[in-house]
């Protein structure tokens, strides 16, 4: 698999001269599968720079396919469906996997940021290219552009989000943001399901002393997320959705400190920033 980070930054965009290094971007990253197939995981903002760039492949002569896995429908992972070129060409063909527990539900609260009050898209209907909108069901897998992908759920302030576990040609690839854990620390059935992963992105907005004054909005501290990859035993952690707040040099001592974290452990460490790629 190869995954590339097209945003990486929390909650809103924060463009500007102190987040250049790491992009001001929401959360989008993309996976190609071993077969050669397009995931993309959550639509922020990020998502336009992908779509920009896939006009030049398939998608740009309508002939694309790409599976999208959403994890949750905050402002964040849901504001580039509107701005991803790619879904106005007739032809292209999208399926999107996300939380609702009903394909209804989803595609309602989807509609609902294409209210001519919210966008001059004025309804999902507008769009060109086919959207196939289906509910994840927790604990069961599904098939996505050759790979197998289990969803789970965990807690997210007053709401829940999903969580993708993604295995494709022997290697496995988790996706876990915005994830806001009970005081205990990471859940049971959160370590499981990251458990052994090759690679796990894991929610790393705040440091410490943010999140005590910040817990019911739903978010992890980098310690969690260094505790979760110890206790999963994972290959490698890859640090995501930096506060909104926080500059370049504030996530360099995020990243600092995960690394004299996970070090004695011998997990490795990918703080996630725009444009990069990871090989797994
Ligand atoms: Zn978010």
């Amino acid at each position: 698999m190869k995954v590339r980070f097209w945003g990486v930054r929390g909650s809103i965009p924060a463009p500007g001269p102190e987040t250049n290094r790491y992009g001001g971007n929401t959360s989008c990253v993309s996976v190609t599968t071993s077969s050669g197939g397009l995931i993309i995981i959550d639509m922020g903002t990020g998502l336009m720079h992908l779509g920009n760039l896939l006009l030049g492949t398939e998608f740009g002569k309508g002939k694309g396919r790409a599976t999208i896995l959403l994890s949750h429908t905050h402002w964040d992972h849901i504001q580039g469906l509107g701005f991803f070129p790619p879904v106005f060409i007739g032809g292209n063909n999208f399926t999107v996997w996300g939380p609702g527990g009903s394909p209804k539900v989803l595609e309602d609260i989807l509609e609902g940021q294409m209210d001519p009050n919210f966008s001059p898209l004025q309804t999902l209907k507008n769009l060109a290219a086919t959207v196939d909108v289906r509910a994840a069901v927790v604990g069961e897998s599904f098939e996505a552009e050759g790979a197998r992908v289990v969803a789970s759920e965990h807690p997210h302030g007053m709401t829940t989000a999903l969580s993708f576990r993604i295995e494709d040609a022997g290697k496995t690839f988790v996706y876990a943001s915005d994830v806001g854990y009970p005081d205990g620390g990471p859940s049971k059935e959160a370590i499981a399901h990251y458990r052994g992963a090759d690679v796990l992105l894991h929610d790393s907005t705040y440091r410490p002393d943010d999140q005590a004054t910040r817990r019911n909005r739903g978010f992890s501290s980098y310690e969690e997320a260094c505790a979760a990859a110890i206790a999963a035993k994972v290959g490698r952690l890859v640090t995501f959705h930096y506060d909104q707040d926080y500059t370049d040099d504030d996530v360099d001592g995020i990243v600092a400190a995960c690394k004299e974290a996970l070090d004695p452990h011998g997990i490795a460490l990918t703080p996630a920033r725009e444009g990069d790629e990871l090989e797994i």
